[in-house]
């Protein structure tokens, strides 16, 4: 990293070539940072269309950020890394724990999303209400989902409701070389309500937390089944399944807030007590709102979520907090600059 007047400084923004990366390096230009992406050959024809990203290291996989070639490139331009789903989806935590460039965030707390007893045990922590594991499928006892380990998008993800079904959909899924076996599910009583995605920032420069935006997922095939009349549903073999497609706005009804900004407080201080530095910027909790208007968190991710994409111009929720444009990349690079200027690096990056 460069030094300036004694301080440590970050001049580039970095980031994986897919996911949220042109909100975020869109996001970075506007605050003045250098941007660059790692991209593989077969996404540059895409990522050469925007004019805001200055410099583009081309890779055949993205496991090559580990290399020397990747490694030393980004030191020279004093980079910070920014993490998102894809880097959490393609290398093991441990890989991502090795990786040399400053990590906006925590990168520690990457390790407890991506294992489902250590997510548990953290949301736990936080005190929120979550779904009941099921530990065993002969424990399975009323609408189940189930799930595979990892940020895999809903991929594969299936409902069970006795012994007979979870196995089934575990042979297909073996079948289908998506797992080795059953040992690798995850069984989750199954909420029944509308999904709600909470996408906040935590600050630890301002010691404040904000709510920037909230979505909800579109999943195929779940999502399109209300297109198929019950006549045909029941005469067809219809089994859902919850692959991400896109993200669709929404705002929650203003009664609920106060719960949410309380929910993001205690996931806040968990984490600090947990996972040391705890959870410095974006990150989202994901979970159901039943007819009670009580929220269920079955999922979070310790950073920035693609949901956030839909609010490259702001959204309802950061425009109460902001009289200019904040998307969720913007807000990144607003608190490394910030960081920057106060000499508090330590305190955003890992
Ligand atoms: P995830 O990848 O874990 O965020 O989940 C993908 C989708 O599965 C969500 O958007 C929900 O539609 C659904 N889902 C996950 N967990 C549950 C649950 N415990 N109860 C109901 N739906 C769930």
């Amino acid at each position: 990293m460069a030094r300036k007047a004694g301080k440590v400084i970050i001049t580039t923004i970095a980031t994986l070539g897919s996911h949220c990366s042109l909100q975020v390096l869109k996001g970075a230009k506007d605050e003045g940072f250098r941007t660059l992406l790692i991209s593989e050959k077969k996404r540059l024809g895409l990522y050469k269309r925007f004019g805001f990203i200055d410099e583009i290291i081309e890779v055949d996989s993205f496991s090559e950020i580990l290399g020397e070639k990747c490694q030393q490139r980004l030191k020279k331009v004093n980079a910070i890394l920014i993490p998102h789903g894809t880097l959490i989806s393609q290398m093991k935590s441990s890989d991502i724990e090795k990786i040399d460039t400053p990590i906006f965030g925590n990168k520690w707390i990457l390790r407890w999303e991506a294992d489902r007893e250590l997510k548990e045990k953290l949301m736990r922590e936080a005190g929120l209400r979550t779904p009941r594991a099921v530990r065993s499928k002969d424990d399975i006892s009323s609408l189940c989902i189930v799930k595979l380990h990892g940020a895999a998008g809903g991929r594969g993800y299936y409902l069970a409701w006795n012994r007979e079904s979870f196995e089934e959909g575990a042979r297909q899924l073996i079948e289908q070389k998506a797992i080795r076996g059953e040992n690798d599910l995850y069984i989750q009583e199954f909420i029944r309500g509308v999904p709600v995605y909470l996408q906040y920032f935590y600050s630890p420069v301002t010691g404040s937390l904000e709510l920037l935006g909230i979505d909800r997922r579109y999943e195929s095939d779940i999502d399109g089944l209300g297109r198929i009349p019950a006549k045909e549903q029941l005469s067809t073999d219809v089994e859902p399944s919850y692959n991400v497609i896109g993200n669709l706005p929404l705002v929650l009804r203003e009664s609920l807030l106060d719960e949410v900004y309380k929910m993001g407080e205690s996931f806040v201080r968990a984490a600090e007590h947990l996972v040391p530095p705890g959870m410095p910027g974006p990150f989202c909790l994901e979970g159901v709102y039943d007819s009670e208007g009580r929220f269920t968190t079955f999922e979070f991710s310790a950073r920035i979520v693609a949901g956030t994409n839909l609010y490259l111009d702001g959204s309802p929720y950061s425009g109460l907090l902001y009289d200019e444009p904040m998307s969720m990349g913007r807000r990144i690079a607003r608190e490394v600059k910030i960081a920057n200027k106060k000499g508090k690096l330590g305190k955003v990056v890992t």
